[in-house]
């Protein structure tokens, strides 16, 4: 694997890639990764793709300026994992590298409705971050594919309205890839390794509580808050702060009440485990 710190370095690669008529992958990351973060590189690898890399921690995205802070860097651990699965090329831009000047030229997107709910209003400025970040990650790779994990869906679903505004849906290949869980349910987070041995012990809880929500569902019960209480009493039990836990329509992101089976919907959960957040969710098709 090739690690780059610059997109010049990179972009010349790429160009020699695209004239071998070799197809580019590409995975954004943020670092820290675990097998979550490998299974898109595995899947890109599927696929054939000249697979790409990225690790950069976004500050224009973090809101709270003391989870940037703590954010992990487990840069070492990180390349090993990458040349493991065999990924073709790492790129690790400095913040000046990708937002040079401050980022002041750099363009601001809005996302309507979509970063107002869940996410976008918990974490307020936070998509505004992820539509400049990857706006500028994928002008600087042009991949031809893009690999994203379900495990953030609601960012999956700006970036593909990212790359409608940016008129790249009809050039690159979205590829929505599943959450990869541990053992107990709990779907993999860089954020994981913050969490002492006794939260962690606790925390499959979450992802069973989406579970025990979508069988109660497919056993006939529509109403949603009756089993969002339920769930909620459960993590609170267990000392896990709910900070949302609802039902929405999967592709407008539309709250709802009740169970529908003639509609693709999402149940989304954010928790607080002491001080470190957790986010996850399930597809209910
Ligand atoms: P991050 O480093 O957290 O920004 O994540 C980089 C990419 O990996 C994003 O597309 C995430 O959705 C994806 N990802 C993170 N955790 C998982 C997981 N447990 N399973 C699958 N994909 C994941």
């Amino acid at each position: 694997m090739i690690v780059f710190k610059y997109f010049s370095d990179i972009q010349s690669l790429i160009s020699q890639q695209r004239q071998n008529g070799v197809s580019i992958g590409f995975i954004p990351t943020m670092g820290a990764l675990h097998s979550g973060h490998i299974s898109l590189i595995q899947k890109a690898k599927e696929d054939k793709q000249f697979v790409i890399c990225s690790i950069f921690v976004n500050p224009t995205q973090f809101n709270d300026p003391k989870d940037f802070e703590k954010y992990p860097s487990t840069i070492g651990a990180d390349i090993s994992l990458l040349e493991l699965a065999k990924c073709d090329a790492l790129i690790t831009p400095s913040v000046e590298e990708v937002y040079p000047k401050g980022g002041q030229s750099v363009k601001s997107f809005s996302f309507g409705h979509l970063e107002t709910v869940f996410e976008g209003a918990m974490r307020p400025g936070h998509f505004a971050g992820v539509g400049k970040v990857m706006s500028i990650l994928l002008n600087k790779i042009m991949p031809d594919k893009l690999y994203m994990g379900s495990k953030d869906y609601q960012q999956c679903l700006i970036v593909k309205d990212l790359c409608r505004q940016l008129n790249l849906d009809k050039k690159i290949d979205f590829i929505t890839c599943p959450t990869v869980r541990e053992p107990d349910g709990l779907a993999m987070s860089s954020r994981n390794r913050r969490l002492d041995g006794f939260q962690r012990s606790k925390v499959g809880i979450i992802y069973q509580c989406l579970v025990s929500i979508q069988n109660k569902f497919m056993l006939g019960n529509s109403v949603f808050n009756i089993v969002q209480k339920e769930c909620i009493d459960l993590l609170i039990n267990k000392g896990i702060k709910v900070e949302y836990l609802e039902l929405a329509n999967a592709h407008t992101f539309t709250p709802l009440t009740e169970f529908d089976p003639k509609v693709k919907m999402v149940i989304l959960a954010a928790v607080w485990v002491g001080e470190v957040r957790l986010i996850d969710n399930i597809i209910i098709n």
